[in-house]
């Protein structure tokens, strides 16, 4: 972040102010994390803070501390825009485009306070006063804690506010092996491991605490895979009908993309999982080394995020974005 710019916020902050801090529609473990550590340093210095989510976030996310604070948009509209419109400032964290808060966005784009970004997508949109961007982060958690000793304050990053921080950076990163993991990111970790926190038991929260149910769901995936060995590609559905039996609740498909990865020699894959309520498929792709995915989903499926990990969404039958998906493929040159 440029100097001035940290100056600025440091003068923005140095009175009690009314923030609202804003995530991603469907938060995952970057996007609750680095809301609710954000949250804590800001209640620290005496701010009424309180985060807004899109949407409900994921069950596996709800021992983070103080999740039971965050309000959501779209179980009280009302209330929550008229929150976000009255605010002081407004931090928008893990994401840099409004559509990706979902409905929230007719709310956002009627703020008037400074906004402030603080994320590792590319392609950011123009509109915040002030912007802490850069794609080489692996999370934004790991930037929240560069943005915070920035502004001279290092000593408020406590237990609790690093607990959140090690979140962000933990899910990620895919537990430190993604490539976007850098000797930093390793520097700040062990840095939160002095400030107390207790990684193995956020380890078990994070991922130890499947059900039956999301187990079963999972076995269903694997047994869906298709692998197309001559374009080095995986892909998986999961279609409403399978969610249901399986008792699916959200967060359930959190991570089972990976697993079309796992394979030898694969470098592309996908996971197609239907939401009959929106009526869309929802898609997320991760690919290992130079395929841009990226580029995949927002030529191909309305969506984006990084090279290596994208998301995006069809409007067509499960049937028919599989058949889309099979040829696109086909003249595509994955290596
Ligand atoms: P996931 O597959 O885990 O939902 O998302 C992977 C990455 O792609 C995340 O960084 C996420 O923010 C981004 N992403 C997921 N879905 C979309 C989408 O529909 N549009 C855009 N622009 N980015 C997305
Ligand atoms: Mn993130």
């Amino acid at each position: 972040m440029k100097d001035e710019d940290i100056s600025a916020i440091q003068e923005l902050l140095s009175t009690p102010q009314k923030v609202v801090i804003i995530p991603h529609r469907s938060p995952d473990g970057d996007a609750m994390g680095s809301t609710l550590g954000l949250y804590h340093f800001l209640k620290q210095l005496n701010h009424d803070a309180v985060v807004i989510a899109p949407n409900e976030f994921p069950e596996f996310l709800a021992w983070l501390p103080s999740s039971d604070t965050v309000l959501v948009y779209e179980k009280e509209k009302e209330k929550t825009a008229g929150i976000i419109l009255n605010a002081d400032l407004v931090f928008t964290l893990d994401f840099n485009a409004f559509h990706r808060t979902g409905e929230m966005e007719h709310v956002l784009k009627k703020v008037t306070a400074p906004i402030i970004m603080i994320d590792h997508h590319q392609k950011p949109d123009d509109y915040a006063k002030y912007m802490f961007s850069d794609t080489k982060y692996g999370s934004t958690c790991e930037m929240l804690y560069h943005f915070i000793v920035d502004l001279g304050y290092k000593n408020l990053i406590d237990k609790t506010v690093a607990t959140c921080i090690y979140t962000g950076i933990v899910t990620d990163s895919g537990s430190f092996r993604f490539p976007s993991t850098t000797s930093t990111t390793h520097r700040v970790v062990a840095d939160l491991i002095d400030i107390g926190i207790e990684n193995g038991a956020v380890h078990n929260s994070l991922f130890d605490n499947d059900s039956y149910d999301r187990l079963r769901l999972l076995g269903q995936a694997l047994q869906n895979m298709k692998i197309l060995y001559d374009k080095k590609t995986s892909y998986i559905t999961l279609s409403q009908k399978e969610l249901d039996e399986n008792n699916y609740v959200k967060g359930d498909t959190e991570g089972i993309v990976n697993y079309g990865l796992s394979i030898k020699g694969i470098v592309f894959t996908a996971i197609f999982i239907e939401h009959r309520e929106e009526n869309i498929i929802k898609i997320s792709f991760r690919s290992q080394g130079n395929f841009d995915v990226n580029q995949f989903a927002r030529t191909h499926f309305s969506g984006g995020g990084h090279i290596n990990a994208a998301g995006g969404k069809s409007y067509l039958s499960m049937k028919d974005t599989v058949a889309k998906f099979e040829e696109i493929l086909a003249q595509t040159t994955i290596n």
